[in-house]
């Protein structure tokens, strides 16, 4: 998988924050899986972020869950589950996991927030954190920092809203998101092939209901409704939200009507599998 980046002249270990000075040229390397992956023209200095030693995935005494920029998809497997967890969220990590490509062959080295930084639509982790409301940290050029939901923090294919000198220290996660029931569903082309389209739905110990649309669009679209809504409403909030962004994705994993059928029919299972209680 490796390949030399030829026109890299340094790379830096970063053992503190005064050592991360990135910028165009100079970028941040996490498990490097894509970034050894292809070429990288322009880029000339790796500043190893691994290097900073950062603890992998912290507990809150809320409930919370902290997950550093550099904790690695294998790392966040292993993190034990909580008993406060609502059902449906332990498998929810594995199954997002397993949604990356060969992802057994890249867990113990690709990172959450490289992943979330690729800002590819099949970004697996994008769509674990932006589901669970997770919230980014953002540490900024001039010492300063700044929080951003995952939703805001990735805007399209392969941009995000991380500003030239800033770096992502880590992704939290709030206790009542984690509380919540959720569901998971995923359409491919292929048995092993790129997400097409994921939602993942939530029904939150206060009542609301959430669903989360990734891989079948640009960037995170998420419609929340304060009563779990009805089929139509569902649809219409997901269909709004859509259109008002830059519309179903269209690449080889999926053509765009294909997509949409899938997400829609997707989002639906999920509304009566989290409602299916109350509707007894
Ligand atoms: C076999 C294979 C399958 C893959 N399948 C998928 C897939 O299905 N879906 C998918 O989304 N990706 C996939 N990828 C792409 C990539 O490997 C993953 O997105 C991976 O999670 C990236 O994480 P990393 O730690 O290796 O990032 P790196 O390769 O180290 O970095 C990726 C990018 O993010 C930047 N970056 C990393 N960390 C930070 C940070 N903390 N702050 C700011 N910028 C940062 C880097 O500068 C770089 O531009 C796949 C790659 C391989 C080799």
């Amino acid at each position: 998988m490796n390949m030399d980046l030829i026109e890299v002249r340094a790379l830096r270990a970063a053992r503190t924050r005064d050592d991360l000075r990135v910028n165009e040229h100079v970028r941040p390397l996490a498990g490097g899986t894509w970034l050894y992956s292809e070429p990288q023209p322009g880029l000339e200095e790796l500043v190893d972020l691994m290097t900073l030693g950062w603890t992998p995935v912290d507990a809150e005494a809320t409930g919370g869950l902290r997950i550093a920029a550099t904790c690695t998809i294998a790392q966040l497997l292993a993190h034990p589950a909580d008993p406060a967890w609502g059902p449906g969220v332990a498998p929810l990590f594995r199954r997002a996991a397993e949604s990356l490509v060969a992802s057994w062959k890249i867990w113990n080295a690709a990172t959450v927030g490289g992943n979330v930084c690729m800002a590819l639509p099949a970004g697996a982790m994008t769509s674990l954190t932006s589901a669970l409301d997770g919230e980014a940290l953002i540490w900024q050029a001039d010492g300063g920092e700044r929080r951003l939901p995952i939703t805001e923090f990735v805007t399209g294919v392969r941009t995000t809203a991380l500003s030239p000198g800033e770096v992502l220290r880590r992704i939290d996660l709030p206790a009542h998101a984690l509380r919540a029931r959720v569901g998971f569903r995923r359409s491919a082309l292929a048995p092993l092939g790129r997400s097409g389209a994921i939602v993942i739905a939530r029904r939150d110990v206060a009542g609301s209901f959430v669903a989360t649309v990734t891989a079948a669009t640009t960037r995170p679209h998420r419609v929340w409704f304060a009563a779990p809504p009805t089929a139509a409403e569902l649809r219409e909030a997901i269909e709004a939200s859509v259109a008002a962004g830059d519309g179903w994705y269209d690449d080889a994993h999926g053509a765009p009507d294909w997509r949409r059928a899938r997400t829609l029919a997707m989002a639906e299972e999920l509304r009566l599998e989290l409602t299916a209680e109350e509707a007894r």
